[in-house]
């Protein structure tokens, strides 16, 4: 049976691998995405090393994190934001990815503590042709930073985007070379530093592309439960 300990070996020498390939010496975080997963196995992950850990529900957030609050987690909230739900987030994450509209970034801003580090966050924008997919529009995406860089309560780190899935390694890399354009253009005004792309069957990809933060769930904890529904 394959444990948790030893898919994160395997997935932390991937990405060296990768890395080397691409030449890069840079940092590249793993975050692990625990959405749908019991609090013990986030348990399992951190005694094998992992810190980082990615969530898409608050409502599941609250209960894990009461059950993991003796662990020094460092917590991302990566799912959509609705507003209702701004306080909770800006007061229990350390990074939030998925802003999406200047209204969630101000509320974000007002709820987060005075005595928090400000949050960092990733602007997730809309890197595929299907309109039903969220993030920003390239077009209102300079507006959206130079708005939330004024910020106190916040940190603008970059970009996070979730391109259409494919098994194509060369559309792979084409879809993730188009935000990494786009992140690029963006730092020639904004001081930047995070590239939030990747997942369980394209970080390789990804890292090729530039990523410095990837977001890996089924390939650490396994398929999520089919069934598995988000009661948000
Ligand atoms: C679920 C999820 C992931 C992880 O997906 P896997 O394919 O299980 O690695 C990454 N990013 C976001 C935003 C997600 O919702």
């Amino acid at each position: 049976m394959t444990t948790i300990s030893d898919s994160l070996q395997v997935i932390r020498a991937t990405i060296l691998h990768a890395r080397h390939a691409a030449m890069r010496n840079d940092e590249i975080l793993l975050l692990a995405v625990s959405k749908a997963q019991p609090a013990q196995k986030l348990r399992e992950a951190y005694l094998a090393g992992q810190r980082a850990f990615g969530e898409n529900y608050v409502q599941e957030t609250i209960t894990k994190q009461e059950q993991l609050k003796d662990l020094a987690i460092e917590w991302h909230f990566i799912g959509p934001i609705q507003s209702n739900k701004t306080q909770f987030i800006a007061q229990h994450f350390d990074w939030v990815h998925s802003v999406d509209r200047l209204k969630i970034a101000m509320r974000l801003n007002e709820a987060r503590s005075q005595s928090l580090a400000p949050l960092n966050v990733c602007i997730q924008i809309n890197s595929s042709e299907e309109s039903s997919k969220s993030g920003v529009d390239i077009d209102s995406l300079a507006n959206l930073a130079k708005e939330i860089v004024v910020m106190p309560h916040l940190k603008l780190r970059g970009l996070m985007a979730i391109p259409a899935p494919t098994k194509d390694l060369a559309k792979q890399r084409a879809q993730f070379k188009m935000v990494a354009d786009t992140f690029k253009m963006l730092k020639q005004n904004f001081e930047l530093d995070t590239l939030s792309i990747g997942m369980s069957d394209d970080y390789i990809a990804a890292i090729h592309e530039g990523a410095t933060i990837v977001r890996i769930g089924s390939a650490i904890f396994g398929k999520r439960a089919p069934n598995f529904k988000n009661e948000n």
